[in-house]
C-alpha cells in the first residue's frame, strides 16, 4: 500500500496568535518566554517565537492579542462534577461555563460524590465511575475538558476491580476517605492496585468536609501514598501545621491547595514547599462545587492570594495553576510548549488596578481580567463575564 495516495486530508485548522505582550509559559523554571507569537495546527502548539521568525501563512484563525498576556489555560485539579453542567450540590446550572469565564480549560474530578443516590456497593460504584468517564469524554460543557469517572474506594474492593476499572477506561480515583476506606493500611493496598493499573489517586486531607465525611490525618495520608495529596490545606478544616509540614517533607507527591480550604494553612503549605525547594509539587484546585459553593474565579483567586500574601512572583503563582498541575498529573496541556494542547487564557490588568502591570496587579492581590479563552485552538469564550474587566482584550481578525 506504500504507493497509495495519502487519505483525503481532513481540513487543517491553523491558529495564529500575534502581538502577545507577555508570554507566560506555565513552567516554573522559565515562566516568561521571549516571544510574541504562537501558532497551533489542529489544536496543538507548533511554533512559539517572535513574529518575524514564525510561519504565519495560511492561518484559518488569527487573533491579535492586542498586547495582552497569554498563559496556558488554567487547570482545576479538584472538582466534583455530577452530570454535564449541572450540580445538585448547590442546585446550580452552568457552573462549568462560569468557571471557563474564570480562565479554566481543564478540570479533574476528585469523585462524582454529589450524585444523588450515589451507589456505594462495588458494582454500583464501578458503574457510576465508568458512566461518568464516558459522559464527560463524550460531552465537554462549553468546551471545558473535564476528566471524570473517579470512584471512591470501599473496603470490599479487590484487585480485579481496579483491573476492570482501568480496562473500562477509568484513569482516576476519587478522594480516598470519601468512601468507606479511611484507614492507612487498606488505603495503601488499594492505591497501589490503582497505580499498578495506571489509575491516578488522590486523598481527602484534614477534617470532615460535611456531616458524614471523616478525618484523614498525616499518618494516613503518608501511608496511603496517593499521587496527589488532595487539599493539603483542608476541605475546609486543616490539619495542624506540624502535620502539614510532615506531609510536605515525608513524600514527593503533589501538594494540592484548594479554594474551598483554609487560607492560612494554604499559605503555610506554600511556604513549607518553598522552604524545602519543592514548589514544583504545589498544584491548585477549587474543590467546587462544595459546601462553600461554586467558585468560577476560584483558581484566579488562589493565584492572586498566594502571590500577594505568599509573596510569590505572579508569573510563578500562575505556574501552580498550569504547568505544575499538568506535570504532576501527566496532562498534555498546561504549558506553552511545542506539542502541547493549544489551551490558552488571555489576561490583562483589570481596569483601575493599582498595579502598574498585570503581574504587579496580581502581586497586589487583584484578579486579572480574562479577555479570551481558547481550547484546542478554538475560541470558547471572549471577554469574561465574571472577572473584573481586562484593560485590553484580544480580537479575532
Ligand atoms: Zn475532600
Amino acid at each position: 500500500m506504500a504507493h497509495d495516495p495519502a487519505p483525503a486530508a481532513t481540513k487543517q485548522s491553523k491558529l495564529v496568535i500575534r502581538n502577545i505582550g507577555l508570554m507566560l509559559s506555565g513552567a516554573l523554571e522559565n515562566p516568561i518566554l521571549d516571544a510574541d507569537t504562537v501558532v497551533a495546527v489542529n489544536g496543538r502548539i507548533t511554533a512559539i517565537g517572535r513574529a518575524k521568525d514564525v510561519d504565519q501563512a495560511h492561518a484559518t484563525t488569527t487573533i491579535d492579542a492586542n498586547g495582552t498576556a497569554l498563559a496556558p489555560g488554567l487547570i482545576d485539579s479538584h472538582v466534583h462534577p455530577v452530570a454535564g453542567d449541572w450540580t445538585p450540590r448547590q442546585s446550580q446550572l452552568n457552573w462549568i461555563d462560569s468557571t471557563l469565564n474564570g480562565g479554566v480549560t481543564t478540570m479533574i474530578s476528585a469523585g462524582e460524590v454529589h450524585t444523588p443516590g450515589r451507589p456505594r456497593d462495588v458494582i454500583g460504584l464501578k458503574a457510576l465511575a465508568i458512566s461518568a468517564q464516558r459522559q464527560f469524554s463524550n460531552f465537554r460543557p462549553s468546551g471545558v475538558k473535564v476528566h471524570a469517572g473517579a470512584p471512591c474506594i470501599e473496603p470490599e474492593m479487590v484487585e480485579q476491580d481496579f483491573a476492570d476499572l482501568a480496562a473500562a477506561g477509568v484513569t482516576l480515583l476519587g478522594e480516598v476517605g470519601l468512601g468507606g476506606v479511611k484507614d492507612g493500611p487498606t488505603a495503601k493496598r488499594m492505591v497501589a492496585w490503582a497505580r499498578k493499573y495506571g489509575i491516578q489517586s488522590t486523598i481527602h486531607t484534614g477534617g470532615p468536609s460535611i456531616p458524614g465525611s471523616g478525618l484523614i490525618d498525616a499518618d494516613v495520608v503518608l501511608e496511603a501514598d496517593t499521587d496527589v495529596v488532595g487539599h493539603i490545606n483542608g476541605g475546609h478544616t486543616a490539619l495542624p501545621d506540624g502535620q502539614i509540614r510532615c506531609i510536605c517533607e515525608g513524600c514527593k507527591r503533589a501538594l494540592e491547595i484548594v479554594h474551598n480550604g483554609n487560607e492560612r494553612a494554604a499559605l503555610y503549605a506554600l511556604r513549607t514547599a518553598r522552604e524545602i525547594g519543592q514548589l514544583e509539587r504545589v498544584i491548585l484546585g477549587t474543590d467546587g462545587p462544595a459546601g462553600s459553593g461554586v467558585q468560577p474565579l476560584g483558581i484566579l483567586r488562589m493565584v492572586a492570594m498566594l502571590s500577594a500574601l505568599g509573596e510569590l512572583p505572579a508569573e510563578q503563582a500562575l505556574c501552580l495553576a498550569t504547568g505544575n498541575t499538568a506535570r504532576m498529573r501527566k496532562l498534555d496541556c498546561g504549558l506553552i510548549e511545542i506539542g502541547r494542547a493549544a489551551d490558552f487564557v488571555f489576561l490583562d490588568k483589570a481596569q483601575h488596578s493599582a498595579g502598574a502591570t498585570l503581574l504587579k496587579s496580581v502581586e497586589l492581590g487583584d484578579l486579572p481580567g480574562v479577555g479570551m479563552v481558547v481550547i484546542d485552538g478554538e475560541v470558547t469564550c471572549g471577554r469574561s463575564r465574571n472577572t473584573p474587566p481586562a484593560g485590553r482584550v484580544p480580537v479575532v481578525l
